[in-house]
């Protein structure tokens, strides 16, 4: 017969072993261990919010879009990003696969995300609307009120450090204002996910696809000063351009 294991009394062992030998950094480890278990069961926790909300996503027909869609395109990335990249809707390409800025402004997105010292998977990327608008309209006024709480929620779930906005839309949307992307990019805002919640930071940018538009000297060292912000806000190390 298979030995049975005492799987606690192995753990106790290891750990008076590691003290003994290391001087009592064992118990400090211990601590630590502890510290990373519960990091890794919130991270979970988020990670079945964000599912749930996918899910009520794709069964979505609050507007008109939901028949329109090839794929919603609910969002992607790590459930325990410290940035979120909010941009304004599905193009074509995020129609079709099912993902957020997998075109050309998100080839351009990715490279920005590296450019900071970042890969893809280290962030969260989601869209005001879920569903492509046809014709890569501007968002209406009713699509955005019904969408606009699953990425509300998508926000409390996570709870980033920082949400880079990307784009006018974007950035109207979740600062609840009218004024031009010129005006508030470059400086953080405060977006609050609830009364008794400290705010987020919030930092307005360009989106991708105006640079791709509209590009120049200038509009490029405009993104890149904001994103260097967004670094410096995170005490995170600024590579150089
Ligand atoms: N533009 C957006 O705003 N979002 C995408 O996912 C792709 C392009």
């Amino acid at each position: 017969m298979a030995k049975q294991i005492d799987t606690n009394k192995v753990v106790r062992q290891h750990l008076e072993m590691d003290t003994f030998f290391s001087g009592g950094f064992a118990v400090k480890s211990r601590k630590s261990l502890r510290n990373e278990t519960e990091s890794a069961q919130k991270t979970q926790n988020t990670k079945t919010q964000l599912d749930e909300i996918a899910a009520e996503v794709c069964k979505c027909r609050k507007c008109e879009l939901g028949s329109l869609r090839k794929n919603p395109v609910p969002g992607e990335g790590s459930p325990s990003a410290q940035i979120v990249f909010v941009g304004e809707g599905p193009g074509a390409d995020e129609d079709a696969r099912g993902l957020p800025f997998v075109g050309r402004a998100g080839k351009l997105l990715d490279k920005i995300i590296i450019a900071m010292g970042l890969q893809r998977s280290d962030v969260f990327i989601c869209n005001i609307l879920k569903c492509r608008p046809p014709d890569n309209r501007d968002p209406k006024l009713d699509e955005i009120t019904s969408c606009l709480p699953y990425l509300q929620r998508q926000l409390e779930a996570i709870n980033p450090e920082i949400i880079v906005a990307l784009g006018a839309h974007a950035a109207r949307t979740l600062l609840d204002t009218n004024k031009p992307i010129g005006q508030l990019r470059g400086r953080f805002h405060d977006y609050y996910t609830g009364i008794e919640k400290p705010p987020i930071k919030l930092m307005p940018t360009y989106h991708p696809a105006y640079l791709l538009r509209n590009y120049s000297h200038d509009n490029r060292a405009r993104v890149w000063d904001d994103m260097k912000k967004v670094l410096e806000e995170l005490q995170l190390p600024v590579p150089e351009r």
